[in-house]
């Protein structure tokens, strides 16, 4: 192995020295439910609501929305489920949601932006997660993507506990709202990386284009330094930050996040076991270590070997 550490895992995500960082699974079908359950997953760090809304016609009905959602809630009775609402824009356009060609898509009306005009849009799906997380028995929390600001932020948890689900979070995926995870951390529950877009805006790369793919890598020295904000962020104000985008699925990059003072990574299925495999395999402080080393690398690929793995 490229790093030492036990092959097997006993299911609870944790460090050798027993520090826990939850091992968790994005899904956006029942499907993915599923495949998360059979591989271990402890929960959902990301439930992607997109496919409710791509191909319908009009805006799926409250209570469809909560078929839809409850599905893919029941196999995690009792588990902790992060709902994320709903992430459109003008590169995923909606058929019922009237939008500007956008010259820009990616840095335009996406994400939590699309509900600044259309609060009920946002309002409806709330509605739909509060029920379908009653008929589930899933512990719910609702994060929404795309958030720059701390105002913003305030204003999510706002509608979030006012339709009755008492955890509101937001993705950290734009380099400002790293800056000021502090403040937002201050206004809501919890909050979760996103490393797709962190690198993508932090970069100016986009995330679709090959030939800017490199920039793109989650073991960019700059980007763990945003994530780091984060980390210390969450550790000042006894709140959990978790990691939910591509960086989570890497098991030696896992090791170097849970140093940072990540608390929950979450990841495709097929990534579970070898990434709770990974944690169990270094204590706390060799997480540190890993971190503070790939911190301070000048590459990606230094930043790798660093933290303890071989040249690729
Ligand atoms: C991300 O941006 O890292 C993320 C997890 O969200 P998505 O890939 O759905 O944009
Ligand atoms: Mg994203």
């Amino acid at each position: 192995a490229e790093h030492g550490g036990p092959a097997e895992w006993n299911g609870t995500g944790e460090t050798a020295d027993g520090q826990r960082v939850k091992v968790l699974g994005n899904v956006g079908s029942q499907a993915d439910a599923e495949a998360a359950v059979a591989a271990g997953a402890e929960g959902v760090g990301l439930f992607r609501t997109e496919f409710c809304y791509l191909d319908a016609a009009s805006e799926p009905t409250v209570e469809q929305q909560r078929g839809a959602y409850t599905a893919v809630l029941e196999p995690f009775r009792g588990k902790p489920v992060v709902v994320r609402t709903l992430d459109a824009g003008a590169d995923k356009p909606l058929a019922f949601l009237a939008q500007e060609e956008e010259p820009n898509p990616a840095l335009g009306v996406r994400g939590l932006r699309v509900a600044f005009d259309r609060p009920d849009l946002l309002d409806r799906q709330l509605e739909a997660i509060a029920a379908a997380a009653a008929d589930s028995g899933a512990e719910v929390s609702v994060m929404a993507p795309m958030v720059a600001t701390a105002a913003e932020a305030a204003w999510f948890a706002e509608r979030v506990h006012a339709a009755g689900i008492a955890r509101a979070g937001v993705m950290i995926e734009i380099p400002a709202a790293a800056l000021a995870a502090r403040e937002i951390l201050d206004v809501v529950e919890f909050v979760s990386v996103g490393t797709n877009d962190l690198a993508q805006y932090a970069f100016g790369a986009d995330r679709q284009l090959g030939a800017v793919a490199e920039l793109n890598d989650p073991w960019q020295p700059a980007l763990l330094r945003l994530i780091s904000f984060v980390g210390e962020a969450a550790i000042e104000t006894g709140k959990p930050a978790g990691v939910c985008g591509e960086a989570a699925a890497d098991p030696l990059l896992a090791r170097v996040l849970a140093g940072l003072g990540v608390s929950s990574l979450s990841m495709n299925a097929a990534a579970v076991r070898a990434v709770g495999a990974s944690l169990a395999g270094a204590t706390l402080d060799e997480c540190r270590t890993a971190a503070r080393a790939a911190l301070a690398a000048p590459t990606p690929q230094a930043a790798r070997v660093a933290a303890g793995g071989v040249h690729p």
